[in-house]
């Protein structure tokens, strides 16, 4: 395959390229389902039907002459690493979404080492290049998990997309930044963070990024939040899952609200996704990455919850 080209002689919106990634899991691996009783023992249970939704999304990117950022989870470099082989044949960033799909508080920070240790390995093997980012699991970096900033920067990333600046019943740091910034430990390891892409209406960030929100709202939501990422003079930060462009996906068990959460939308995903694409210019991380470290960052310290510019 061809390597995907950043830019095209006619892109109806120009400026800097905002940041697409994918977080590449099956969809009986995501945190409603665990909550809703399906646990690693039974993945093997459910069919598998991540390599046809990953096409999509690589059809969709290689339509539009953009690559992404795909945050993959160990597990699918062990089970399917054909998929992974075949994202970073097509030029796009392979980079870390942990081993197991555990959050973090559940790990710690010895067995997240070990984690992050083992998924990297694999990934790296399979894409034959460096892994510098990570996504936690369901954005499972807070306050309470800061500990997991000091061995990011420990065992040497780039860049961390883990922290969404939002209230949520999960996740969520309401008051973290919402642009990119460096994210600092309770001790003292430092990092890029790059969190989703928010919109601040009526007091509050909304997640318009991706997720459920991006599929409900309309449109021109993520795009406002995109064009005024870009006044900022920074990249907006989008997110989405192959399983969301797989609308024929079997219903698993979880409460109506995380049911709602996971399906709402699914028919008009791929939809929205190359509207935007039509739109806006999209890039992975790794090319972003010396432009972002370049610029002057704000200093946010988790686990404390303060911030300092710099
Ligand atoms: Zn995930």
């Amino acid at each position: 395959m061809t390597e995907p080209r950043d830019s095209r002689a006619a892109r109806p919106v120009e400026g800097r390229p905002h940041l697409l990634s994918f977080d590449v899991e099956e969809y009986f691996q995501v945190e409603a389902a665990a909550r809703g009783g399906v646990t690693p023992d039974d993945w093997d249970a459910y069919p598998r039907r991540l390599a046809p939704a990953v096409d999509r999304a690589l059809q969709a990117l290689a339509d539009h002459g953009c690559s992404a950022t795909f945050f993959v989870l160990g597990w699918v470099g062990r089970h399917e690493p054909e998929i992974v082989r075949r994202i970073a044949e097509a030029g796009h960033e392979v980079a870390s979404h942990g081993m197991t799909h555990r959050m973090l508080q559940h790990l710690g920070p010895e067995a997240f080492r070990q984690d992050l240790l083992e998924a990297r390995r694999l990934l790296e093997d399979l894409a034959g290049r460096p892994v510098c980012g990570y996504r936690a699991p369901t954005f499972s970096i807070t306050h309470r998990t800061a500990w997991a900033f000091d061995v990011l920067a420990e065992a040497g990333y780039g860049y961390d997309s883990s922290v969404f600046p939002i209230r949520h019943d999960r996740y969520g740091v309401p008051d973290a930044p919402t642009a990119p910034h460096r994210a600092r430990g309770p001790d003292g390891g430092t990092l890029l963070e790059i969190p989703p892409l928010t919109l601040r209406l009526a007091g509050a960030n909304w997640p318009v990024g991706g997720g459920g929100y991006l599929r409900l709202l309309p449109r021109r939501l993520p795009a406002r939040a995109l064009r005024k990422a870009a006044r900022r003079g920074m990249p907006g930060m989008l997110y989405m899952h192959p399983w969301e462009l797989d609308p024929d996906q079997p219903v698993l068990p979880m409460s109506r609200i995380s049911r709602f959460r996971h399906r709402v939308g699914l028919r008009r995903a791929e939809d929205k996704l190359r509207w935007l694409l039509q739109r806006f210019r999209f890039t992975s991380v790794a090319r972003q990455l010396d432009d972002l470290r370049a610029r002057p960052q704000e200093t946010y310290t988790y686990g404390q919850g303060t911030a300092q510019a710099e």
